[in-house]
């Protein structure tokens, strides 16, 4: 008893996806400078007639976490007003408002669901490589040092999927649907702004997908994630004296010599005996020239933790080895938070749902109850939103096999997932929104 969308012409549907997929991966924009990508997304769903919210009424002002620079974000926009145009639209996301909010009514009242596609991109610079799927086809990354390699550019393309597809059976669907397509997933940064600002409110079942990871099979489907990793991130400043190294060393303060027994001790903090813990030092820039003692050195770090407990005793150790390490140098110290997550546990009722669904979608072949994320996500700060009002949520991960680890210049992933994650969006959505679940 497979389900057919017989009212859709899936091979139509699934070119357009792919071309949509391949024209947001040339245009790649990271945490919430994703103003093209949202242009985009608002002219996709202008034309299918979906009222769309978007800009600050979305967004969370105080909880926007890890915003970039004014100048990188000026720089943005301008590319982008250079790119597409449309300043009707990009005027109202000015300052980092990107992403958006589409919802669909169905023809009879019932639930309100809600699923939810990360749209931004990674700083990597993508491979020039003939070898390189993109590179060969044309649409590799336009911009210098950003990426999509960690598949964002296909949830994007499998929301629209899934709303073409609801779309065709609006007229079965009892209760409302909710799309998100949330900016800032990576560095954990994005969620809590569109949380805070309400966009979750009266929603009954969250879901959410990430494509790929570590399940490399098309058509293999895990309903739900744990081992979810809390993670803190935070940016380090240490600020010293600058002298002449030669001349007057004993005049200086050496920040990069901070930051260095900073980065070392900080990799050598006892682990935890409740789970697994990580700390990485992702970039560490310090010093102006070689005859200075350098007056300023900036790194920039995460931990993570298997429960938000084991994050908190890593990243206040962090704290300390940080400060104790400027002391020594007879530096300052100041440290910025710029984004965070904690755990979250998927709902078994709704995995059990999500299964069923599943099972009646053509081209799913294996469905997996649970996946072990091992990583950071921050929908697992919509998850918690939501269940603490009373719905429930999961986040699940739809198989395909991909060219290189995510975050890696040559990723690349079978673009086949893309209406094969759409169709089963669609699927999960109509039968929590069938007849029989209408109140
Ligand atoms: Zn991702
Ligand atoms: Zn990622």
């Amino acid at each position: 008893m497979k389900f057919v969308f017989d009212r859709v012409n899936l091979k139509a549907l699934t070119k357009e996806l792919v071309a949509l997929r391949r024209d947001l991966h040339r245009y790649p924009e990271s945490g919430w400078t994703e103003y093209r990508t949202t242009v985009r997304l608002l002219e996709e769903l202008e034309t299918l007639g979906v009222p769309v919210r978007f800009g600050e009424e979305i967004h969370h002002r105080v909880t926007m976490y890890g915003l970039p620079d004014e100048k990188y974000d000026r720089d943005c926009y301008q590319r982008v007003l250079q790119e597409c145009g449309r300043e009707d639209l990009l005027s109202k996301m000015k300052g980092g408002f990107t992403g958006c909010v589409a919802e669909i009514e169905g023809a009879h009242p019932g639930p309100v669901v809600a699923f939810r596609m990360d749209i931004d991109c990674n700083d990597v610079g993508e491979t020039q490589d003939v070898g390189h799927f993109p590179v060969r086809e044309g649409f590799q990354s336009l911009h210098p040092n950003l990426m999509h390699a960690c598949g964002h550019d296909g949830h994007a393309a499998i929301g629209i999927g899934a709303i073409r597809l609801l779309l065709a059976y609006r007229d079965q669907i009892h209760g409302t649907v909710r799309i998100i397509f949330q900016p800032a997933e990576e560095g954990l940064r994005g969620a809590a702004s569109i949380t805070n600002s309400g966009a979750l409110d009266g929603v009954d079942w969250i879901f959410g997908g990430h494509i790929g990871l570590k399940l490399n099979e098309l058509g293999a489907v895990a309903a739900s994630s744990r081992g979810f990793l809390a993670s803190t991130k935070f940016d380090v400043t240490f600020k010293g004296r600058a002298a002449h190294a030669g001349a007057s060393p004993e005049m200086g303060h050496n920040a990069l010599a901070a930051a260095s027994t900073a980065v070392l001790n900080l990799l050598a903090i006892p682990r935890h005996s409740g789970g697994s813990s990580r700390i990485n030092i992702g970039t560490l820039h310090g010093g102006t020239g070689r005859n200075v003692i350098p007056e300023e050195a900036v790194m920039t770090l995460e931990t993570r933790g298997l429960t938000t407990e084991i994050n908190e005793y890593m990243s206040a150790a962090a704290e300390r080895v940080c400060k104790s390490a400027a002391a020594m140098y007879e530096c300052g110290y100041e440290s910025r938070f710029m984004g965070a997550a904690g755990c979250a546990v998927c709902d078994p009722e709704l995995v059990g749902r999500v299964i069923r669904s599943l099972k009646t979608v053509e081209g799913i072949s294996r469905i997996e109850e649970d996946f072990d994320f091992a990583g950071g996500e921050d929908f697992t700060t919509m998850m918690s939103r939501v269940q603490s009002k009373g719905g429930k949520a999961t986040e699940m991960v739809f198989g395909c096999p991909i060219k290189a680890p995510h975050h890696n210049g040559f990723f690349d992933f079978d673009e086949q997932v893309i209406p094969l994650a759409a169709q089963a969006v669609a699927k999960i959505v109509l039968d929590l929104c069938s007849e029989s679940d209408a109140k």
